[in-house]
């Protein structure tokens, strides 16, 4: 089928069978999603009674006591740290990213650190960091933590180690009176873990909207305990517009609040088995047709914290003699239409995730990953 507006625009699609990145749009919301931001778009409204109703929404469905929609998970991670600097005090507020009389210091453990931790930065923070790339040990919290420490921070996300769990380190901050703020942007399905970090007792956790949740791309979820939830209000725009320095650049239109509320609704309701069975069928569909390749072992890994979704992984072993990781990939994303497949992680396998594959692509996929590995064999 071809989209008319894609047509005038020159604009091409592609196959995402790379899960919900960034690059190539986040999710696909459901049509009631779209619908119902449609339906947002044409009335003027209040802002701040609507983000109370969304609020309530998140909090009912994550278990916290309040919740905020932001502008994706980064924005969340913004307000998390503007939150524990400012708590409820509108001057401060108004002041950053000036933090002189603030509390700056985040503690975030070297196995944590990722390509998004800088939003961490954006009020005026710094980063303490403690612990080796794999191993951080526990009386390395209480070294670190002094006077000028504003909260610790979790954060979860495929690949990185977690060698101690999300509960003991915030045993260990709260025996000193300090917050623990968790980024898990990406760490749904499964849909447990919306619940998850928030009965650990986390102070306060950002999703994103536009990955799993399948809501608006630049949504996101902030939840926690009331004070810094309506800390972090405080620093955004809809609720004190005139103070709100730092959530100004962050702020999220009526139709993608909308929109998140019902993605949120209907992920509710999902059927979250039903829907990993038929991510499987897609998965088995494309494992079945390239799995007796001489020098390549092709396996189903599911329920792996690395992998979303239950994907096809593609080793090479020594023995192969095909073409390379990147080649494979380069002859892929040059077809037409250009599919898009993820690679590295464990070693330089490739790896298919069927979560953002619609209906049927997985035939596509699976018929031209299997000429690209056996195109010159001889290689
Ligand atoms: C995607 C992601 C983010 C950013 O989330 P957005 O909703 O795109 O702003 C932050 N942290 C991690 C670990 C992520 O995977």
């Amino acid at each position: 089928m071809k989209n008319k507006i894609f047509q005038r625009f020159g604009i091409e699609k592609v196959i995402n069978a790379s899960s919900w990145v960034t690059v190539l749009g986040g999710n696909i919301m459901p049509q009631e999603v779209v619908t119902a931001m449609a339906e947002a778009a044409p009335i003027f409204l209040d802002m701040v009674k609507l983000n109370n109703k969304a609020g309530k929404l998140i909090a009912r469905i994550t278990g916290a006591e309040a919740g905020l929609v932001v502008n994706g998970a980064s924005a969340g991670q913004v307000l998390m740290v503007a939150a524990c600097m400012t708590g409820n005090d509108e001057a401060k507020a108004a002041q950053l990213p000036n933090t002189k009389g603030m509390k700056t210091e985040i503690i975030i453990q070297r196995c944590h650190r990722n390509r998004y931790d800088g939003a961490f930065l954006l009020p005026g923070a710094n980063f303490n960091e403690i612990g080796k790339s794999s191993n951080t040990s526990e009386w390395e919290f209480e070294n670190a933590i002094n006077e000028n420490t504003l909260c610790i921070s979790y954060i979860y996300a495929p690949f990185h180690k977690h060698p101690i769990t999300l509960s003991r380190v915030i045993e260990l901050a709260h025996k000193y009176n300090i917050p623990v703020i968790v980024d898990a942007a990406a760490e749904i399905p499964p849909s447990g873990n919306l619940r998850k970090f928030i009965s650990e007792g986390a102070d306060m956790v950002t999703f994103s909207g536009g990955k799993g949740i399948k809501g608006p791309q630049s949504s996101g979820i902030l939840c926690g305990k009331t004070d810094l939830i309506d800390a972090a209000k405080l620093n955004s725009l809809n609720y004190h517009s005139h103070h709100a320095n730092i959530g100004r650049p962050m702020k999220v239109c009526k139709e993608e609040i909308i929109g998140l509320m019902v993605a949120l609704e209907l992920f509710e309701k999902t059927d979250h088995e039903a829907q990993w069975k038929f991510w499987k069928e897609q998965s088995m569909k494309i494992l079945n047709s390239i799995k007796n390749i001489e020098g390549l072992q092709v396996c189903l890994e599911e329920y792996d914290p690395n992998r979303q979704g239950p994907q096809i992984v593609i080793y090479f072993n020594h023995n192969w003699r095909g073409p390379s990781q990147k080649v494979i990939q380069m002859e892929l994303l040059e077809g037409n239409p250009p599919i898009h497949i993820g690679y590295g992680g464990y070693k330089d396998e490739i790896w298919i995730t069927p979560v953002t594959l619609k209906p049927g692509e997985e035939d596509v996929v699976a018929d031209r990953l299997k000429k690209a590995l056996l195109n010159n064999t001889s290689k």
